[in-house]
């Protein structure tokens, strides 16, 4: 008999390891994608310190459409 695991398994190839920066202070939720911070990144919210971290998160979803060939 199968186990069906194929729900599951596409929710968890949905996500990806994402290098991150967060805030350093552990009130403020705040962080942004690695890709999208600037060299000495400070927090958006509290303009504190950021922290290089990862996250996992579903990868981003891409407008554009290959055209097929
Ligand atoms: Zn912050």
């Amino acid at each position: 008999m199968l186990v069906p695991l194929t729900a599951n398994e596409d929710a968890k190839a949905k996500l990806s390891i994402v290098k991150i920066l967060k805030c350093k202070n552990p009130e403020c939720k705040a962080w942004v994608r690695e890709e999208f911070a600037t060299p000495d990144q400070a927090c958006p919210m509290c303009k504190g310190p950021m922290l290089r971290t990862m996250k996992h998160l579903p990868p981003l979803q891409k407008k554009f459409k290959a055209p097929a060939k």
